[in-house]
């Protein structure tokens, strides 16, 4: 906007020689005009503590451009007014600004019929009209631009949002086709040959056939499964089944659960015995654990053969923080993030080898998020660290995971249900056989 302010000795005003008729009426006015003015913006309007000292400098540059025929005097005022306000209040209220100068209008009509004669009145509108009337056109064109480049900064975000929505989109079509593609081509080639044995009709076993089949199903039930509570999460569906248990117990089911594989890959997985280990939590032991044992995969998978995964923890106000650290490849700090994210690991579909425990084996990255959705469901929380991506030095991760250590559960039934569980073992054992199970405790 071209304003003519640059083209003056800034902060020096024109030096006035004689008062002149205008200028007298102006200064008739002023002080009606700027407490009619203040008073009522005050009113209905977020107003600034310094609005008298801005209606000041708005008169003394009315009265400026008044004296000198040139209305571009205003464009300081009406440019710092304007930005200030759509600054702020482009969402809400876009025109604020033009608002108020034509609210300016009708006040020093009514100031002007009041405090002046009839004449008077008359002169000093001719002389202002015109001012405001180019302060409106100045600040609707300043308010109009800087709307249409909200408005179109705002359309390139939306775009923005939809192209990542659809990288993401094919890139999980591609990676959930690879992902299910290669159970059922194990499942194809598992059948074909019970097929040929049969035809042949040797009466050969066919148990390792079956078991084979059975892993390919189980395979494709787990990916289906997790794309199931992955839509859970995201529509915020998951439902918890609060029971109280030991994340020491959780644990040590998880340990049992792998112990094959660690023993396959030569891991060896230490369990420290932490504070808070052992106190009883209301949590959802099916999904908490859910979430643990996909970490420890993780770590499984991201572990070279004889390497350590240590779990450990502590407790953290009302929260119990558990650490899975291992010794494997780790993760870069841009990728810390994004892999909690869903389909946040999307980079290499060659990757993607449906090995749930083989060192390097993608999955279809959604262990995390499940995890994180869990975690998140339960008002927990679940982030990593790590020194950095390094497959030869192999600095490790340590995922830490944070689960309130409710004492209750949100339904106060299931509490009750599980205090009265818990006083009936405990008159049926006898005080030297009572447990350390206290849930409420
Ligand atoms: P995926 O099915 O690919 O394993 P996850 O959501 O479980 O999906 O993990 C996302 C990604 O995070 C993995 O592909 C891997 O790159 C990275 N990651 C997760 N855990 C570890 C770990 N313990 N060490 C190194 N990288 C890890």
């Amino acid at each position: 906007m071209a304003s003519k302010q640059s083209t003056r000795p800034s902060g020096k005003s024109v030096p006035r020689k004689r008062t002149s008729p205008i200028q007298k009426i102006l200064l008739k006015i002023r002080p009606a005009w700027v407490s009619r003015v203040g008073h009522d913006m005050a009113r209905g309007m977020d107003i600034r503590v310094d609005f008298e000292q801005q209606l000041q400098r708005f008169f003394d540059l009315l009265e400026q451009s008044v004296t000198t025929g040139d209305p571009a005097w205003m464009d300081s005022i009406l440019m710092d007014w304007a930005k200030s306000s759509t600054e702020t209040e482009l969402e809400e209220e876009p025109y604020h600004v033009s608002f108020l100068i034509n609210r300016m209008i009708a006040l020093t009509i009514q100031v002007a019929s009041e405090s002046l004669t009839k004449q008077q009145a008359l002169d000093l509108l001719a002389a202002v009209i015109p001012i405001y009337t180019y302060g409106l056109e100045v600040v609707a064109r300043y308010e109009m631009e800087t709307r249409v480049a909200h408005i179109s900064n705002e359309m390139d975000k939306v775009q923005q949002q939809m192209k990542r929505v659809d990288k993401s989109k094919s890139a999980f079509i591609s990676v959930a086709a690879h992902e299910l593609k290669t159970p059922i081509t194990l499942i194809e080639g598992y059948a074909s040959m019970m097929e040929d044995l049969m035809r042949a009709g040797k009466g050969v076993s066919l148990d390792s056939l079956l078991a084979g089949m059975t892993t390919g199903i189980d395979r494709l039930r787990a990916i289906v499964d997790d794309m199931i509570d992955v839509s859970m999460i995201d529509n915020a569906l998951l439902k918890l089944n609060y029971q109280p248990m030991q994340i020491s117990q959780m644990v040590e089911a998880l340990r049992l659960e792998a112990r094959d594989i660690l023993q396959r890959r030569k891991l060896t997985i230490e369990i420290h015995d932490f504070e808070g280990s052992k106190q009883w939590l209301y949590v959802d032991p099916a999904r908490m654990m859910q979430a643990i044992r996909n970490v420890i995969n993780n770590a499984i998978k991201y572990t070279p053969d004889g390497g350590t995964i240590t779990i450990d923890g502590r407790t953290k106000q009302a929260f119990i923080e558990v650490t899975i650290s291992d010794t494997g490849i780790g993760i870069s700090n841009d990728n810390q993030t994004v892999i909690f994210e869903k389909f946040g690991q999307l980079g290499r579909v060659d990757l993607h080898s449906s090995g749930k425990t083989k060192f390097k084996g993608g999955g279809p990255g959604l262990g995390l998020p499940i995890a994180r959705g869990i975690l998140e469901a339960h008002g927990g929380s679940i982030w990593v660290e790590s020194e950095g991506y390094d497959e030869k030095n192999c600095p490790g991760s340590r995922f830490h995971i944070l689960i309130p250590a409710r004492a209750e559960s949100p339904d106060a039934e299931m509490t009750k249900l599980f205090s009265s569980l818990e006083s009936r073992t405990e008159k049926k054992n006898g005080q030297e056989n009572s447990s350390n199970y206290n849930p409420a405790s």
